[in-house]
């Protein structure tokens, strides 16, 4: 089949497995050059297909020689449609670990389920025994409770008054005033039921309870801040309550991991391209305006060298950069937020309009990185190929 890109809003309906395997290799390649000391041996990645949670789990096998299970939500091929980029960068990244030896185990399930924890208790007690690092990097519309069978439905929303701000039409370069009305109680319920701590609490429950994690396990969860710009939909929104549920469930979690000298932490890692970032208002236009700045600053990363980071000075380095915040949260957004980047992202959040855009922001290097996710955009891959989907 000839695959080509075909997107609706933030998605994508086609991916490229060549594309996609060929964004896995360039990120190992990466990884592979920025070897992590002191590594975890065993490490499960729950949300490991795309973006931070595939970066995390690239950095730890091919910097650190980890095994890996990887828990995902991927659409396979039904042989007329092309599968979703995460199930081809899941094979890819198999198919490159198994290669260097590693063990490289796929769970393509819902993770919220108690069936799929239940599975991957056994993956883990017949083929790595213990681990010694849980990665939580779930980014999901929806969850259903796995007690009550109810699901939830998570909202991009502010709170309490509607909010009115700028965004901008990725596809044709419009700026334009968008109003989003607050969320209601219900709606902040579901977010936080949604992406809030309580599954991450669980996976951990189940592991501690099965006695599977290693003395000195850690584990950690993702999450984002950002500057004022975008408070009032992310960090004072209804993505950000559920957020500081996270912060919750962190220290919940550290005190469950007591007896094994465990820990827990949350990251607040940097704005990406992601399937997960694109579909939030107003971050598309904010990241190329962020980007664009960033590169000219030469202090840009992508998600790979953020997780490389993460892991080798923060985490795994026997004297690890002390970067806590008051929450006690790791920053690894510090050169995002850093006053003069912010300043600048100021001064073009309040010039910027569909005239002048190009002069603040970079819209093709978004359109470039969006593309890129489901495999498109790569120069090294021949689009007019036809592919084995
Ligand atoms: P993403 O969309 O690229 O990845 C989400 C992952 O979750 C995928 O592997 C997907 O398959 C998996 N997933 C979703 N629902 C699932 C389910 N029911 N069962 C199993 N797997 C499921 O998202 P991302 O942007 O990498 O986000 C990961 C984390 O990083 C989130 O907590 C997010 O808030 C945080 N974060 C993202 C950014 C950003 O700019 N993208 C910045 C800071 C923090």
């Amino acid at each position: 089949m000839i695959i080509r890109p075909k997107t609706r809003g933030f998605i994508s309906l086609t991916a490229h497995p060549k594309g996609c395997e060929e964004n896995v290799r360039e990120q190992i390649e990466f990884a592979t050059e920025h070897q992590i000391q002191n590594s975890p041996k065993n490490v499960l990645v729950i949300g490991a297909s795309t973006g931070y949670g595939l970066a995390s789990r690239i950095a730890l096998a091919f910097g650190g020689g980890a095994n890996t299970i990887g828990v995902f939500f991927g659409r396979p091929s039904d042989g007329v449609k092309p599968a979703s980029a995460g199930w081809y960068n899941s094979v890819a990244f198999k198919k490159f670990a198994e290669e260097r030896g590693l063990i490289a185990e796929n769970v393509n399930e819902d993770a919220f389920s108690s069936q799929t924890k239940s599975l991957v208790v056994d993956i883990i007690g017949e083929k790595l025994g213990k681990i010694d690092c849980v990665v939580y990097s779930l980014a999901s519309p929806k969850r259903t409770d796995p007690f009550t069978g109810e699901t939830f439905k998570s909202v991009l929303k502010p709170i309490g008054t509607p909010f009115t701000g700028k965004s901008v039409n990725v596809d044709s370069g419009e700026v334009s005033s968008v109003t989003i009305e607050p969320a209601t109680a219900e709606e902040i319920s579901a977010t936080i039921k949604v992406m809030g701590g309580e599954d991450w609490e669980l996976w951990m429950q189940t592991l501690h309870g099965e006695k599977l994690l290693s003395n000195g396990a850690k584990t950690i969860a993702y999450s984002y801040v950002g500057p004022e710009v975008t408070w009032q939909i992310y960090a004072n929104g209804t993505i950000g309550v559920a957020k500081d549920d996270v912060t919750r469930a962190c220290s919940s979690i550290n005190f469950l991991l007591e007896d094994i000298k465990g820990q827990a932490v949350v990251s607040v890692n940097k704005a990406v391209v992601t399937q997960a970032s694109a579909a939030i208002p107003v971050i598309p236009l904010y990241i190329s305006v962020l980007f664009k700045i960033m590169k000219e600053k030469d202090c840009h990363e992508g998600c790979i060298e953020q997780m490389v980071r993460l892991f080798k000075s923060r985490i795994y380095e026997k004297f690890p950069q002390k970067s806590a915040d008051e929450q006690g949260r790791i920053r690894m957004d510090e050169f995002e937020m850093a006053d003069d980047v912010q300043a600048l992202v100021l001064e073009a959040w309040q010039k910027i309009s569909t005239e002048n855009f190009n002069e603040f922001a970079d819209i093709n290097s978004y359109r470039h990185e969006f593309l890129k996710l489901f495999g498109f955009g790569i120069e090294s891959i021949n689009y007019d190929e036809d592919v084995d989907i």
